[in-house]
């Protein structure tokens, strides 16, 4: 089975402290430690397992600037086996449909059994898979947390749904997925794993490459515009806890006791 996962380098929210911009159109970027989005290591992980029960290939793919580089790397140290990524000046502040065409300009240049997306990047957004998908009229199914191949035309998806409840679908290839968290235990990426890939050659891709105009990504083509960006006011009532951790979970434990919440 070939699989494609797509793949966001994003702020790594256990190595910064998040600011937002004076101007509240984004997040200070300066000096931040980057990461792969969590969902998307799952995602990867996934593929990786169906890879080495079922044989095929995984391609991690990523939109970003040449920085982005480095998560490819990163998830091929893993264990993917190509790095695909899709990096132009025109790309710069896409919205997500416009994430979500230039992902579909580049599906359609393989050939791919399995296209895997996180449920979720930093923005919160989670459209990039649901519009990827329906641009390629693909089937498509969210929050999945479990896969089993059935063969090479069908899988069945296991989907988290409300009330703690599980769905199983059998879902027909090639088919969309993103992935939740906590479908399997990502593996552990050591710096020697970094090394080996280190010199791997990982293609770029631009909008002549991937058959774009430019005019239909970036920021004056995005439908959808952040027009403010803050922290909202602190409502009557609400106590922020201060103090280290263990200190905050006392204070949690003496309030929940003195409103009748633990015995
Ligand atoms: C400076 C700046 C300006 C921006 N301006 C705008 C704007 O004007 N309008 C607007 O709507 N958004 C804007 N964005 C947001 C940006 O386009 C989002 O990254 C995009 O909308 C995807 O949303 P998300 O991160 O919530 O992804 P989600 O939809 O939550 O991500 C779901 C999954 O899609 C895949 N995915 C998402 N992004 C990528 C990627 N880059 N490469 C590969 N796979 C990916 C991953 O698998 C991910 O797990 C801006 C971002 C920045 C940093």
């Amino acid at each position: 089975m070939d699989i494609l996962v797509c793949v966001k380098r994003v702020p790594d929210t256990a190595e910064n402290e998040i600011e937002i911009k004076g101007d509240g159109t984004d997040i200070e970027r300066d000096d931040l430690v980057y990461s792969v989005n969590e969902w998307d290591n799952y995602a990867t992980e996934e593929a990786i397992q169906i890879r080495d029960d079922k044989g095929g290939t995984v391609t991690v793919v990523t939109v970003g600037d040449e920085e982005a580089e480095e998560v490819l790397r990163r998830q091929m140290a893993m264990g993917a086996d190509n790095g695909i990524l899709l990096s132009d000046d025109a790309f710069e502040d896409t919205d997500g449909r416009g994430i979500a065409s230039i992902l579909k300009a580049e599906v359609e240049k393989g050939k791919y059994d399995l296209i895997l997306t996180g449920a979720q990047a930093d923005d919160g957004a989670a459209q990039v898979g649901g519009m990827l998908a329906a641009m390629l009229d693909l089937p498509y199914a969210a929050l999945v947390n479990k896969i089993e191949v059935i063969d090479d035309k069908k899988i069945k998806v296991g989907r988290e749904i409300e009330g703690g409840n599980q769905e199983l679908n059998e879902i027909e290839l090639p088919c969309v997925l993103s992935i939740q968290t906590g479908i399997n235990e990502p593996r552990y990426v050591g710096i020697r794993g970094i090394r080996k890939v280190a010199s791997v050659e990982i293609p770029t891709h631009g909008t002549g490459d991937l058959g774009l105009d430019a005019g239909s990504v970036g920021a004056s083509a995005a439908k959808v515009k952040r027009v403010d960006y803050f922290t909202p006011e602190m409502g009557a009532g609400a106590e922020m806890l201060e103090g280290s951790m263990d200190e905050m979970v006392e204070k949690l434990i003496d309030m929940l006791k003195a409103k009748g919440g633990l015995k």
